[in-house]
């Protein structure tokens, strides 16, 4: 997935964090998506609730988008040719469809639903994303983790991982990153993460044991979630301070909902983010951008077909934003 958004603004996502559990408030942040276009002649569209002016982390997630489901007859579906990160890595997670992936690491992988294919672009990475001729339909996520400054030069990687389906009463759970109902992903990270996808059975009240170290985001793709006290809507982001040590999610309708569930401890770093890239400053980001157009091989060798251009970068210093307190 490639940042396409023109103002391409840069974040400075900072650490100030605060438990605050006696407010009597709301313990949950509703966060909105925005649609923003991924680009191309009949450009497929993505819900992006990470990162915006009220947060821009949760743990090391930075990056949130949601997608579909699209027919592809009518959107053209997932055409992203090849660009570049660093600093970052990428988790691709579908739902529906099949996307080939393909990197300057030389991975040549077919991502497909249930499935977590996790690409780490430390010092720089390119890759392409396109959906597959049989394709019919793509849904899914595209989830970014900011890598702490002791990794974010980390070689390229690219991990693949098939989760067991976890049944508790109610709710059938995939956790492709970290642990959560009796399941642990084995894949390595370099922050502890949570990433679960959740399907809540209709009529069904799910409380479900989790870190209180971590902070924790619910996406919901489809229905309506009750998370704690807050209702969420589809393709909205629920965002919960750390301090909890269990979350109630609440499925009042007739259909089964699907969530993605993301957590982590508050990320204790300032970054700045700006179209693919991580760096720690405005100089970082230059650097990584004229590498790119540059066609250093600091990203690898170039795969055949066309790249992205990076957009210019702003006539100001990228300045920081930084992300808020947690209350
Ligand atoms: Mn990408």
């Amino acid at each position: 997935m490639s940042n396409t958004e023109a103002d391409a603004a840069a974040l400075l996502c900072g650490a100030l964090v605060e438990d605050d559990r006696s407010t009597g408030a709301s313990r949950v942040d509703v966060l909105s998506a925005r649609e923003v276009p991924l680009g191309g002649p009949r450009a497929m569209r993505v819900r992006r609730t990470l990162p915006q002016r009220q947060r821009t982390l949760i743990g090391a997630w930075c990056f949130a988008d949601h997608f579909g489901p699209h027919r592809v007859a009518a959107s053209g579906g997932m055409n992203v040719p090849q660009h570049p990160h660093t600093g970052l890595q990428t988790v691709s997670w579908l739902f529906s469809g099949e996307i080939e992936h393909r990197d300057t690491l030389g991975t040549h992988a077919l991502i497909r639903p249930g499935q977590l294919n996790l690409m780490t672009g430390g010092h720089g990475i390119a890759h392409s994303e396109v959906s597959t001729p049989d394709t019919t339909v793509v849904h899914g996520v595209q989830l970014w983790v900011a890598l702490p400054g002791e990794h974010r030069d980390a070689d390229r990687d690219f991990q693949h991982y098939v989760p067991e389906l976890t049944r508790v009463d109610g709710a059938g759970i995939r956790v492709f990153l970290g642990s959560l109902a009796g399941s642990t992903s084995p894949v390595r990270t370099f922050t502890p993460l949570l990433g679960a996808e959740i399907v809540i059975a209709p009529h069904t009240t799910l409380t479900l044991a989790v870190d209180a170290a971590f902070e924790h985001g619910l996406l919901v793709d489809d229905g309506d979630i009750r998370l704690l006290d807050t209702v969420l809507r589809p393709a909205e982001l629920g965002y919960v301070p750390r301090g909890a040590d269990t979350l109630t999610m609440v499925n009042a309708s007739d259909a089964p909902t699907r969530t993605i569930l993301l957590g982590g401890p508050p990320f204790g770093e300032e970054i700045v983010m700006w179209w693919n890239f991580i760096g720690r400053s405005h100089e970082d980001i230059a650097k990584a951008r004229e590498d790119w157009e540059a066609s250093s091989d600091r990203f690898g060798e170039e795969l055949p077909g066309g790249r992205l251009s990076a957009p210019a970068l702003p006539n100001a210093v990228l300045t920081p934003r930084r992300n808020p307190p947690t209350r």
